[in-house]
């Protein structure tokens, strides 16, 4: 076999790989079963080539498995989110010109409409796998390996390639950087379409030969459960993640709080990033489990730029300095470096960064300076350490985690039948980062709760999309110009 994210499981044959549902699986198990997968995407061709697989399948052995055989088999693995809606799916679909669609059955009313709508094979996971495994392609480090979606300022999300070599390169900056081993054991809640949960959790853990524990949803209690076990070596999740495990602790006896912190005190390295911090959260982290959280800052684009140091002191409110083979910069809107303590845009260079936006050369060429990519998050470099200020577009929101279109979500709610006009805007908020909140001019004589806002919205929008906060208001505020100031948006949420 000649896939290096791959390869070395072949030393590791017996050793645990994945754990789910108390069922574990081995990393020959996953060569086995990815083998056989891909035997059976190849049917009678010798090679994918590129082809786009897409495939639904909640966090778990299978996931993972059928990651791999797409690998295998010379396809671009496409993953999908198991909270999107039809159209979001669709969307994916579509615009990744995909050939082949895999679903868990739980999945198969959404996805055989609309693999019958396109003429598309569908497998679901359930199907009987061919009993050998055939000769699989001699696949190039240089070709694509997957896509992730993800929102920039302008329409849709846009699909973020990146190749075997462009992860192998992410990874192993990481792996080094946080020293996995093969002894160490992760717990994955992170969703599976995201960078964050793919690369530096179940693809770090299997390049390491580490143990991959993964639930294939969140639940704060079930995830304490686990913690208390006490065998847990490494754990990575979003700021929002953290708020919630922290008020359950907080809800907990003293006595269960005691093996809570008890089990957190067991691991060697807990890790936040995805979205801003906030300090306070870090303090009351670490007063309950003694980890003072490494902070880390990265993108689908780029993979992971930015890390605090796994043995020297951490900085609260500081994202480190750059990874392995990382190299970054900070420039002015002339594109000038800007000097220590002047805030400027990231700019990334690395081994890790992306190839392309999916069938989208225009944007691809625009978010590239001078062979640098353009983050659009601006930062500062203060006693040697970076310090993240923000996005520079108001209309990228973070919530929970997850990277959000306001310009996007405002599409959709335009179509709704008693909606004339909104503005959607991110309001810093503890738990998720920044809220969904939509200011809306209605209608002549319509009315309209948040309620059923989101009960019509969750049809078109994923769950984390949808706004949590709605004003209704008789205009919106616009500048001189006539269009919608955010900043002012903003506000009418803040004002008491
Ligand atoms: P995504 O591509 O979904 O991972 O989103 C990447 C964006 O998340 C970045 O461009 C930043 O705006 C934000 N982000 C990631 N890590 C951090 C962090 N540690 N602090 C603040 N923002 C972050």
């Amino acid at each position: 076999m000649n896939l290096p994210l791959i390869t070395p499981a072949e030393q590791h044959r017996n050793k645990i790989a994945i754990v789910t549902d108390n069922k574990a699986f081995t990393y020959g198990d996953l060569l086995d079963i990815s083998g056989r997968i891909a035997t059976g995407l190849l049917k009678d061709t010798e090679d994918l080539q590129q082809q786009r697989v897409a495939f639904l399948i909640p966090p778990g052995f299978e996931y993972v498995a059928t990651q791999w055989a797409i690998w295998r088999a010379g396809g671009i693995a496409v993953p999908l989110c198991v909270s999107h809606p039809r159209p979001e799916l669709e969307y994916v679909i579509t615009n990744s010109g995909v050939s082949i669609i895999i679903a868990h059955p739980q999945f198969k009313d959404t996805l055989q409409a609309i693999a019958t709508d396109k003429n598309l094979p569908l497998i679901l996971t359930s199907e009987t796998l061919p009993n050998h495994v055939t000769i699989l392609p001699n696949v190039d480090m240089k070709r694509r390996a997957l896509i992730l979606y993800t929102s920039g300022t302008t329409g849709k999300p846009k699909g973020v390639v990146t190749t075997h070599e462009h992860i192998q390169s992410q990874v192993t900056s990481l792996t080094t950087a946080w020293e996995w081993t093969s002894n160490d054991r992760i717990l994955n809640i992170l969703p599976l379409h995201h960078i964050h949960g793919i690369i530096n959790v179940l693809t770090c853990a299997l390049w390491a030969g580490a143990e991959c524990h993964i639930f294939s949803t969140f639940d704060a209690e079930i995830v304490w459960n686990r913690i208390c076990d006490g065998d847990l070596t490494l754990f990575m999740a979003v700021p929002t993640i953290y708020v919630k495990l922290i008020t359950a602790w907080e809800n907990a006896t003293q006595e269960r709080q005691k093996i809570m912190s008890a089990g957190c005190k067991k691991m060697r390295l807990m890790v936040s990033g995805s979205a801003a911090l906030p300090v306070q959260v870090l303090e009351k982290w670490q007063s309950i489990s003694g980890h003072f959280l490494l902070e880390r800052y990265g993108m689908t684009e780029i993979g992971m730029a930015l890390s605090n140091s796994l043995h020297s002191q951490r900085y609260a409110g500081y994202v480190g300095q750059p990874l392995p083979q990382v190299e970054v910069r900070l420039v002015d809107e002339r594109g000038e470096l800007v000097s220590s303590g002047t805030p400027g845009e990231i700019q990334v260079k690395s081994p890790g960064v992306f190839l392309e936006y999916w069938q989208n050369p225009q944007a691809t060429e625009k978010a590239f300076k001078d062979g640098w990519f353009c983050t659009g998050d601006t930062a500062v470099v203060e006693n040697g350490n970076y310090r993240i200020l923000g996005r520079m577009s108001v209309d990228i929101i973070k919530t929970g985690g997850y990277k959000v279109s306001a310009l996007e979500i405002e599409e959709v709610l335009r179509n709704h039948p008693d909606i004339q006009e909104c503005a959607v805007v991110g309001v810093t908020d503890v738990e998720w980062g920044q809220r969904v909140c939509a200011a809306l001019v209605l209608l002549p004589q319509r009315q309209l709760t948040l309620e059923s806002l989101r009960i019509w919205a969750k049809q078109q929008l994923a769950v984390y999309k949808i706004p949590t906060r709605i004003i209704i208001v008789e205009e919106l505020p616009r500048n001189a110009m006539g269009k919608v100031t955010k900043p002012q948006v903003v506000e009418l949420f803040c004002s008491p």
